[in-house]
């Protein structure tokens, strides 16, 4: 048996032509991307100075040649806003989750992780190797099982961890932070929270779930990635100064790895404070989820969430790829998000609110949802 006959893979699946559909260039209004606050299409522009001399190689490690003066100004600028101690930047949101755990977390260390995790988070369990607790999804009480038992039988030199998301991507809900924070001080945890998809749009300025909160100060780190509403590209680990120092000196994430271009770090400064002033744009951002979710409310569909990510639970994969077919030949770009990215037999549309979707477009929308799922349901 040859490899390709192990794989089982389809060839040709990403087919540029299917993947990369221009929001407002009229093939399929965006409400699939990430791009919460609408920032995908427009750069922040940055001084001509800047686009004339910052190279766009990061042109080694950060820890030889790779260490621009650029990112500790982004750096210090993401700490202020954040009200945290340091931040350290990373290559991507995947890297910094992987980097951060599989450095703090060690083998026989325990660490339960809600069943919802983004794929990096389980990919850094299975490398790093702790003993694991995988809790049902924002249920506290199994979570709390999970610590009550390891409180009781914890060898001695091993440490507890939680990690959670502050917003699921695929689900849209928000994570009882506040209660897992209790958790985690009544039972002697360190909190991580992956702030992926809050970062840009919920708290003060727009710097996630976590400040929105007060939790700083209570957990370990927070991971937030540029690629979805900050609409740039690499990420970035909030924590103590002794965190960033021994992410430095330990997590083989940042120290084997090219160091991201300092000329997108021009950008990361102007794009910090777009985000940080734009609170017009999650003004809108919010009155769109508002809206959405009014329109249909008294559908009888299984929507879940109460955030921007807004999906639409259908069951069989089949009946997910045909509604979101029909929604594409009709102008609207919703994908199917199918197993193994959401667990079997709930397959879904996943709709991805912006702040440039405008209240017409939001309301054609819910209108041409309930003819097609009238009609191929
Ligand atoms: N965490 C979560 C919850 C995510 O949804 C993603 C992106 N899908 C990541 C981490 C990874 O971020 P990045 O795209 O920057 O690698």
């Amino acid at each position: 048996m040859g490899l390709i006959d192990r794989w089982k893979i389809t060839l040709n699946t990403l087919k540029s032509q299917d993947r990369y559909r221009n929001i407002r260039a009229g093939d399929g209004i965006d409400f699939t991307s990430n791009d919460y606050l609408g920032y995908g299409h427009g750069r922040c522009p940055i001084s001509v100075e800047d686009q004339a001399s910052l190279p766009v190689t990061g042109m080694g490690s950060r820890l030889l040649r790779g260490h621009h003066p650029i990112w500790e100004q982004v750096e210090a600028q993401l700490a202020q806003w954040h009200g945290a101690e340091s931040v350290l930047m990373m290559t991507s949101g995947f890297t910094a989750n992987e980097g951060l755990l599989t450095t703090v977390i060690e083998p026989g260390d325990w660490v339960a992780a809600d069943e919802r995790c983004h794929a990096s988070i389980y990919e850094a369990l299975r490398i790093c190797r702790p003993r694991k607790y995988i809790f049902k999804h924002n249920d506290l009480n199994h979570l709390e099982d999970g610590l009550r038992q390891e409180a009781q039988i914890r060898p001695v030199g091993r440490e507890m961890f939680i990690v959670t998301e502050s917003i699921f991507s695929m689900d849209g809900d928000l994570a009882p932070l506040q209660d897992i924070v209790e958790l985690a001080e009544r039972y002697g945890a360190h909190l991580i929270v992956d702030e992926a998809h809050s970062t840009g749009c919920y708290g003060v300025n727009g710097s996630g779930l976590v400040d929105a909160l007060h939790l700083r100060s209570r957990v370990l780190a927070t991971v937030h990635t540029g690629g979805k509403a900050l609409g740039l590209c690499g990420a970035y680990i909030c924590g103590s100064h002794l965190l960033k120092e021994y992410l430095i000196n330990r997590c083989r994430h940042l120290i084997f790895t090219t160091a991201l271009p300092p000329l997108l770090g021009a950008y990361w400064c102007k794009g910090i404070q777009r985000v940080i002033n734009d609170n017009s744009g999650r003004e809108l951002l919010f009155r769109n989820v508002q809206l959405f979710r009014s329109l249909l409310h008294d559908s009888g569909w299984d929507i879940r969430g109460d955030s921007y990510i807004v999906p639409i639970v259908v069951g069989e994969d089949n009946k997910a790829v045909r509604l979101a077919q029909q929604l594409w030949l009709q102008g609207w770009d919703i994908r199917a998000i199918r197993p193994p990215s959401v667990p079997e037999y709930s397959a879904r549309l996943r709709i991805s609110l912006h702040a440039d979707h405008t209240p017409d477009c939001l309301e054609n929308l819910a209108l041409r949802l309930r003819s097609i799922f009238t009609e191929y349901h």
